[in-house]
């Protein structure tokens, strides 16, 4: 009796790294970021940080896409996780 037969293999997901299983993919899966993190200043009509006294008045680094400054900050957008073997 071979048990890992019946296992289902986990994928790495190539959007957000995360390892899933095929089976319990579904469109809300997936939480990932469209855009870059990027290291400028926000638009001034939409800022979302405020700088302080000691920070360069170029110090913003964030998500194109959202605002959201944290690199660890959750995706602002879902979708079902992407393998490798998917295309
Ligand atoms: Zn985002
Ligand atoms: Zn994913």
């Amino acid at each position: 009796m071979n048990s890992k037969a019946q296992q289902e293999a986990e994928k790495i997901c190539k959007r957000c790294r995360k390892s899933f299983l095929p089976s319990s993919n579904d469109p809300s899966s997936c939480h990932f970021h469209p855009s870059f993190f990027v290291c400028r200043r926000h638009d001034d009509q939409k800022r979302y940080y405020e700088l302080g006294p000691d920070d360069p008045p170029y110090a913003a680094k964030f998500y194109d896409c959202c605002g959201a400054e944290d690199p660890a900050a959750p995706g602002c957008q879902k979708s079902s996780h992407i393998s490798y073997d998917d295309d």
